[in-house]
């Protein structure tokens, strides 16, 4: 059975959301196709009428400085944010995030865009930028809107995105600053099944040795990526210290909800695990903090 009839390959925004509305049966965008494809082949997802492929889209592997935000277009690669001098200043969680995520050969063509629109808990781009609090930008028929990154999920594997209408044209990341830092971490099964077990990202401020201000993702840790706001209220304002970091933790058990997958781990691994990662994370965010 063919797995799609009408391969098109989009040269503008325009072109792409045109080529989506107007296909006489069921279309998606494909970007890298590293989630897609599988998905096709492995009939997780219904065969399709049209593929839209916008990877020759230039409005949409832009990665540069806009409106005092680092701009990310939704099509740039991991193995590009992985590399760029830009990430890596301003955005170190994302860049570690990416350098993770399959091989090389996933990583050279698999994007940041199609990380976040699949939509997965504990995707590693999705988790490092709900920690640097992105806005993401998207397009529908002329029209473009911006909305916390958060407020694309749904529920596990659904984003709020209309799949024949909008476009998702990339994320706005703010600016690194003196005292500021991030950093993302995760464990991972051996064999590496593309999700991780747990991933987390710190995003922080610091004055001399007190927290000003902290941003911690965690995944998988409900049924959408998500912000642990409570483990971030214990830390904000408190001087970094092994209790406020078990503070944390607490705060983070209260608030996730870690379950047992089959393939991966058990809830209990996971909430015993997070502790171990958040204490990393933290503190490699914090050292990066130093003004
Ligand atoms: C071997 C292997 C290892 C992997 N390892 C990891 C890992 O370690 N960590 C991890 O997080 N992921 C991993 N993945 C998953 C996958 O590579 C990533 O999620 C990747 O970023 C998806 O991007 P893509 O461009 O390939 O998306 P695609 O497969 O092209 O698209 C995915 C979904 O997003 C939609 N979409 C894509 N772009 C847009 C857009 N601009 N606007 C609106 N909708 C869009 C598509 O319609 C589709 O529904 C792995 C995959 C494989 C095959």
């Amino acid at each position: 059975m063919n797995l799609w009839k009408n391969y098109h390959l989009a040269v503008s925004v325009d072109d792409a959301l045109k080529a989506l509305a107007s296909a006489s049966g069921p279309a998606r965008i494909v970007a890298g196709g590293t989630d897609l494809l599988l998905d096709l082949q492995q009939g997780r997802h219904q065969p399709l009428h049209t593929l839209v492929d916008i990877s020759a889209i230039p409005a949409l592997t832009k990665l540069n400085i806009q409106d005092d935000a680092l701009f990310i277009g939704a099509g740039v690669t991991h193995a590009q944010l992985e590399a760029s001098p830009l990430v890596r200043t301003h955005a170190l969680a994302l860049a570690e995030a990416c350098a993770l995520i399959g091989g090389p050969q996933v990583r050279n063509v698999a994007t940041l865009g199609g990380n976040v629109a699949h939509a997965l808990p504990a995707a590693d781009g999705t988790i490092a930028l709900a920690a640097l609090d992105a806005q993401a930008e998207v397009a529908c028929f002329g029209e473009t809107r911006r909305l916390p990154l958060l407020d694309l999920f749904a529920g596990p594997g659904a984003s709020t995105l209309d799949p024949r209408a909008d476009l998702l044209l990339g994320f706005y990341l703010p600016l690194g600053e003196a005292g500021t830092g991030s950093a993302f971490r995760r464990v991972m099964r051996p064999q590496g099944v593309a999700v991780a077990i747990l991933n987390l990202a710190v995003w922080l401020r610091r004055a001399g040795e007190r927290i000003l201000d902290v941003r911690i993702a965690v995944g998988p840790s409900g049924p959408t990526p998500q912000r642990m706001t409570a483990a971030e209220d214990a830390l904000r304002g408190q001087p970094f210290s092994d209790d406020a970091v078990q503070q944390a933790y607490e705060a983070i058990l209260r608030q996730a909800s870690f379950r047992t997958s089959r393939h991966r781990a058990t809830k209990a691994y996971r909430q015993h695990i997070v502790g171990v990662l958040l204490a990393e994370t933290l503190q490699a965010a914090f050292e990066r903090a130093k003004s």
